[in-house]
């Protein structure tokens, strides 16, 4: 049978009896379970803000908008961040009006704290920060970093689900942490995400932001008159509609109590990923995970001379990786940072991402081990 990249693995009974709740109440847009997941995530992160949303980019877009309305940045002041990433992470900078301005990644293919540091100017105002999948890379150098020069910090957490660095949920020390919950990261719904913040005022903003600017929403509204229907209300801002909704909430809800289990599953396939690649020595590069990760592995990577080839051969045997994720240098709206980035590019032009998802068995990552090795011992063309 044939080995997929991510098969996604729901809760079936779980996500329908709190669907249900919601068909019963007649409940099912924001409000109700997007106030229990709410809770839910503040209580397994320790953020003391989170606020669901439609999806982790709509938070990256309202991240870099409160940030640059709060600290009174102006068009084209720049954010530092990675090109490895998925699109959304840098389309948020130029939905902003900044600039993009990109910083090479390390062994980790998070943002090297160095590199970052050499691409500081007086208009830097942040960082974007990728915790790539799942890897927390150099993130307290990073914070460290952006203490000394003054900048904010925003972290793309889409991977992050359940990553723990020295044995707690990091992001505390950013300004704002975006998790994804859709259909194939860690804790998938359909779509959907989450924005924490430990500042209540960004928090604040951030809801009134995801729904059209109006300062009171619908189910706020409902409840806290007892059941009658307030309809007057006062729109502040320009907003958007990017509010979570219950039937999405409901799902998340039944998949959190599972998201440590399926963690803990996916570092134990890495595991043997690992040990069976590491015999291929410099013929298969494995990504460093540093001391004090605890990776929520949404991913398992490794690159490859022949990276097309290994493609063309797994897919030969039924298997199907992914690629994680083209150099966004190489698009036509980024490409004025070309040739700035050189390990990007080299990850980008190497890397595959290979399956892992809860219905592999430890069988077929050794049949995924075993055709990598006939590849790269046997056909690579070094
Ligand atoms: C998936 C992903 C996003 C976007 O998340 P959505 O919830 O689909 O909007 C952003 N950044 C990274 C790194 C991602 O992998």
């Amino acid at each position: 049978m044939a080995i997929q990249l991510f098969v996604p693995t729901f809760d079936v009974d779980a996500c329908l009896s709190e669907i249900r709740e919601c068909l019963d109440k007649g409940w099912t847009g924001m409000g109700f379970k997007t106030v229990e997941i709410e809770k839910a995530w503040c209580q397994y992160t320790g953020f003391p803000y989170s606020c669901y949303i439609n999806s982790n980019t709509a938070g990256l877009n309202m991240a870099v908008e409160i940030l640059k309305m709060q600290n009174g940045w102006v068009d084209d002041d720049e954010i530092i961040t990675t090109p490895l990433t998925f699109v959304s992470t840098n389309h948020a900078i130029l939905l902003g009006e900044m600039r993009a301005v990109f910083a090479d990644v390390d062994d980790t293919l998070c943002l090297d704290p160095e590199e970052i540091e050499k691409k500081i100017t007086d208009r830097t105002r942040a960082v974007m920060y990728v915790g790539f999948g799942g890897n927390t890379g150099r993130y307290e150098d990073v914070v460290a970093l952006c203490k000394k020069h003054n900048l904010r910090l925003i972290l793309d957490a889409a991977h992050m689900a359940g990553t723990r660095l020295n044995g707690v949920i990091p992001g505390r020390e950013a300004d704002a942490v975006i998790y994804s919950f859709q259909a194939v990261k860690n804790l998938p719904t359909g779509d959907s995400g989450m924005i924490c913040f430990m500042d209540e005022e960004y928090a604040r903003i951030v809801r009134k932001l995801a729904w059209l600017g109006i300062n009171k929403d619908t189910y706020t509204r409902t409840v806290s008159e007892g059941g009658m229907y307030k309809w007057k209300y006062d729109v502040e801002y320009v907003g958007y509609k990017y509010n979570g909704n219950a039937l999405m909430a409901a799902v998340a809800l039944a998949q959190l109590p599972h998201l440590d289990s399926d963690n803990a599953y996916r570092r134990q396939l890495s595991q043997l990923y690992t040990e069976g690649l590491i015999t291929c020595g410099d013929k298969v590069k494995l990504i460093s995970v540093p001391e004090g990760c605890e990776s929520a592995q949404h991913l398992f990577q490794i690159m490859v001379e022949d990276r097309d080839g290994l493609m063309a051969y797994l897919n030969s045997h039924e298997i199907y990786p992914g690629v994680h994720y083209v150099d966004n240098i190489e698009y036509s709206m980024y490409r004025y940072a070309e040739g700035t980035c050189p390990n990007a590019r080299y990850a980008s032009d190497h890397i595959i991402s290979l399956p892992l998802h809860m219905r592999l068995t430890r069988e077929d990552v050794q049949t995924v081990v075993d055709t990598i090795l006939s590849f790269v011992n046997y056909r690579m063309k070094i």
